[in-house]
């Protein structure tokens, strides 16, 4: 029985040695001033390694909120498949909404990059903001989705130095392309029955440049097509992580 009904909240370890856990910052004041939650009641702890115990509250301040262990609760079981996202960095909307919807759908990893056609221009200072808001919101999407825990972002890259960063490691790799005629999807997971590792390139709204397509194919990525419609780059990050994970993963009866 999945008993999703207590609110769950990520800690950063789970110390059982005491039976109690304290809950600091901006999570504890979120649950004293907005959640007004109170002592007596229960809630579910995560790590960020995925365990997860049963809680119940002892005593609660904005600042501080101390929660006494009650039992430790079975992990989520994670995804058969890990889905590695390869992101142009696409203005602040729409990313966002790409962090949240893949992330909702059991997407692992996510690299963002800069490329040739990046609409986005950031400099140093920004970047740091956009990081913090993004994993903000990979960790509220992980809370509400039920996820052992939120998915990794890593550190905006330059799409050739990415590519050399993943070029030795195995995978599954394709690179979305719209130009692309003969190659779909389902064709390369023909070919790579039960694989455990997928990486997916989504360009920018303007696409790539036919030389980054070729550095791709270089670095192992196979260029497929998602049909004739031009998907916006959040549609196609979110039905290709959707279609991976009904395909590879927990989306299908035989994983759940
Ligand atoms: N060049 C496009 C815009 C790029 S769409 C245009 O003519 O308007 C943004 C990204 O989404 C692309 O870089 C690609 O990675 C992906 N994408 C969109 N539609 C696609 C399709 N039909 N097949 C494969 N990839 C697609």
């Amino acid at each position: 029985l999945r008993d999703n009904s207590l609110r769950r909240f990520f800690v950063d370890k789970i110390r059982t040695k005491d039976r109690t856990c304290t809950i600091k910052g901006a999570e504890a004041k979120h649950i004293a001033r907005v959640l007004r939650m109170g002592a007596g009641e229960r809630l579910v702890l995560m790590d960020s390694n995925g365990s997860r115990f049963q809680g119940m509250i002892e005593s609660i301040s904005s600042r501080e909120v101390l929660v006494r262990l009650e039992k430790p609760l079975p992990k989520p079981p994670s995804s058969p498949v890990e889905i590695i996202l390869c992101q142009a960095i696409l203005k602040s909307r729409p990313m966002d909404y790409l962090v949240q919807k893949t992330s909702e759908l059991g997407v692992d990893l996510i690299l963002p990059f800069i490329s040739e056609r990046t609409v986005i221009r950031l400099d140093k200072g920004r970047l740091a903001n956009k990081m913090t808001h993004w994993r903000e919101i990979a960790y509220n999407a992980a809370k509400q989705s039920n996820r052992r825990k939120p998915v990794q972002i890593g550190s905006v890259s330059v799409f050739k130095e990415m590519l050399a960063e993943l070029e030795g490691q195995k995978a599954l790799k394709s690179v979305l392309w719209e130009e692309e005629e003969k190659r779909d999807l389902r064709g390369l997971f023909e070919s790579h029955p039960r694989v455990k590792k997928f990486m997916g390139i989504v360009g920018p709204e303007g696409g790539f440049d036919q030389s980054e397509i070729a550095t791709a194919s270089a670095a192992g990525f196979t260029p497929v097509s998602f049909g004739n419609r031009i998907l916006r780059s959040e549609t196609a990050a979110i039905a290709m992580v959707s279609v991976v994970q009904y395909e590879l993963g927990d989306l299908s009866q035989g994983n759940l």
